[in-house]
């Protein structure tokens, strides 16, 4: 009894040296994907970890039971494209049982049309699904290779299985897909799905990223004013996002601008990456082995220490604005799992 109250107390308390409440992990639970999106990951093939370098689903759980004793309340699973994962909806289930309450995951949508019914079953809340445009041809071309109907399809079954309110992912570049701006907040007319503009990030994808092709938040804003007037919209769990509903539509228009505006100080995330490493920000250089000691035998309060190193770890904010926008010298995302 006393000990569960101790861990009570420690859950409410749990925030980093800048005073932000750390309760969110993103967990890359594979590094491979079956897209090459252009923006996201090199055409040439990336080396991919180890089936041994990756952690195990008994690594993750055994984690997350620990993470979860200190207020981890929050998990999204992403990768590469998670649903490559074997077993996946079974990794689900038991990440469940671990407490979890709020439990969601990004992917192509590419496997989730005959997935997302069994995937909710298990226990999954939510999906994002990333679709950057909304032609056929053009889709092809960005992702190199795939095919948008299956993207759709599993929208529509993602919504009829329970996985809502459907998150779309939409990253603007300027002279791609800058000209669908409009086409995709208008969606949020007859659906109510969350189309959510993410600002590109100067990530290693073939060269793609220079500081002109990156669209402002702001200006997204203003193509999508003319549509409509804009009422800020609010709803639990916002996270990074400042949301909008267009006057008289059913979803919502989620903002996020990791470049243009200082979204760190309402940062509430760890990450961790699929060879087990955590890394206390998307572009943080250093990050924390937790495969090797859980592997070498360390105890749970060990375990417990390195979650808090992290959290400790975690920077006032990722500088962006600074050294690498013009350079882009992150690693792809595909590699971090974004
Ligand atoms: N395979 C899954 C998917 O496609 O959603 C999950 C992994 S993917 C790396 C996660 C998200 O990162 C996608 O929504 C993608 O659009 C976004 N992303 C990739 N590269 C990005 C970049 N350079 N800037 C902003 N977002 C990026």
């Amino acid at each position: 009894m006393n000990n569960s109250n101790n861990k009570q107390k420690k859950v409410s308390h749990l925030k980093d040296k800048y005073d932000r409440r750390i309760d969110y992990l993103r967990i890359s639970i594979t590094d491979k994907c079956n897209l090459k999106c252009i923006y996201c990951s090199p055409e040439k093939a990336l080396k991919h970890f180890n089936t041994n370098e990756i952690l195990t689903d008994e690594e993750i759980i055994r984690f997350l039971r620990v993470a979860h004793g200190h207020g981890l309340s929050k998990v999204r699973i992403t990768g590469g494209e998670p649903l490559l994962r074997k077993n996946i909806t079974g990794l689900i289930t038991t990440i469940r049982k671990t407490g979890i309450r709020d439990l969601s995951l990004t992917t192509n949508g590419l496997m989730l049309g005959s997935l997302a019914r069994k995937l909710k079953d298990a226990g999954l809340k939510r999906v994002n699904i990333s679709l950057d445009t909304l032609d056929a041809d053009r889709y092809e071309g960005i992702t190199r290779g795939g095919n948008i109907a299956l993207v759709w399809k599993a929208i529509k079954a993602s919504e009829s299985a329970g996985l809502t309110p459907v998150k779309i992912n939409v990253v603007p570049i300027r002279g791609l897909n800058d000209d669908e701006i409009e086409s995709f907040a208008s969606l949020t007319y007859d659906n109510n799905f969350h189309i959510r503009f993410i600002e590109f990030m100067p990530a290693v994808g073939d060269g793609m990223w220079a500081s002109d092709k990156y669209v402002k938040s702001d200006q997204v804003l203003k193509k999508i004013s003319a549509l409509g007037k804009l009422e800020p919209f609010k709803f639990r769990g916002n996270g990074p996002s400042r949301n909008f509903r267009l006057k008289g539509a059913k979803g919502v228009i989620g903002i996020i601008s990791p470049l243009s505006d200082h979204f760190c100080k309402h940062c509430n995330r760890l990450r961790l990456t699929a060879n087990g490493r955590l890394r206390p920000c998307l572009f943080s250089k250093e990050t924390i082995d937790i495969k090797t000691p859980m592997r070498n035998g360390i105890s749970d309060e060990q375990l417990e220490e390195l979650f808090l190193q992290s959290v400790n770890a975690k920077p006032r904010g990722h500088g962006l604005q600074d050294k690498h926008i013009k350079s882009g010298l992150i690693p792809a995302m595909s590699e971090i799992g974004g």
